[in-house]
């Protein structure tokens, strides 16, 4: 469960309304994240205070930076326990939402939030560098999400090639990423992609985080991503 006060004060200044009944499915969310969590576990967060705060206020924050236009055709890379990409599907139902991770068990879960709150999505348990060589995923999203996934030169190797040329790569980091940023440019200029806003802010006071707004402006070459081995025995620096 939510703590609410805290949840309302929290996003309040990200200029978006969660009416009674978004807030009822992001609640249930929580709850179920919680009680699933004392027997599998899903996330080191764990106090509802925290979970409020560091799940799911951080991930609303996306939509403070960054326009979803409707029906945008999402994928999350590495969701986990779904974030941030439930959150995102659970605010906005509209997006169409591909969940994405190699951890079997966790997509269950995520599945199991989803019927719970009449949601639909899809769910892809695939590892990322083998499902962006599938046609009927790669350059075919409009964003490609990831939170905690990896550092950022294996990260768009990731997830750049699921972008379409114009959309965008949405990497949430911690505020002190910034010698990962500079270490990612040459990946991601080779992927195709370009930095277009790098947005640091507070969630809450003393809580800096960071928001990189990558865009998509050329087609990935077709050699990336690379087999997994090579990937993280050699990432492109
Ligand atoms: N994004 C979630 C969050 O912020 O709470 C989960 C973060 S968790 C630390 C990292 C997740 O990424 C794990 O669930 C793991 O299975 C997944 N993951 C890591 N590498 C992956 C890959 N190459 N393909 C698919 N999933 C991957």
């Amino acid at each position: 469960m939510l703590n609410k006060e805290l949840f309302y004060e929290t996003i309040k200044s990200f200029d978006i309304n969660v009416d009674d009944s978004t807030f009822a499915r992001l609640d249930k969310y929580a709850e179920m994240l919680i009680e699933t969590n004392k027997s599998f576990n899903l996330t080191a967060i764990k106090e509802p205070d925290d979970v409020t705060v560091k799940h799911f206020a951080d991930c609303l924050a996306i939509f403070k930076y960054i326009d979803i236009p409707e029906n945008a055709k999402i994928i999350d890379v590495g969701t986990g326990a779904g974030f941030p990409g439930l959150v995102l599907k659970l605010f906005r139902p509209d997006i169409q939402m591909t969940f994405l991770d190699s951890t079997k068990k966790k997509l269950g879960f995520i599945e199991n939030v989803l019927n719970e709150c009449g949601v639909q999505g899809e769910i892809l348990h695939l590892r990322a560098e083998e499902a962006a060589r599938l046609s009927k995923y790669r350059e075919s999203f409009d964003f490609a999400t990831a939170r905690a996934v990896a550092a950022l030169p294996v990260l768009s190797e990731y997830c750049l090639p699921f972008v379409k040329v114009g959309g965008t790569f949405i990497s949430m980091k911690s505020a002190d990423s910034n010698e990962e940023i500079s270490e990612g440019k040459k990946s991601i200029s080779i992927l195709g992609g370009a930095i277009e806003e790098n947005i640091v802010f507070d969630l809450v006071e003393n809580m800096p985080r960071r928001i990189i707004k990558i865009k998509k402006i050329s087609q990935t070459p077709t050699k990336y991503p690379r087999p997994s081995a090579q990937i993280s025995k050699k990432p492109i620096k």
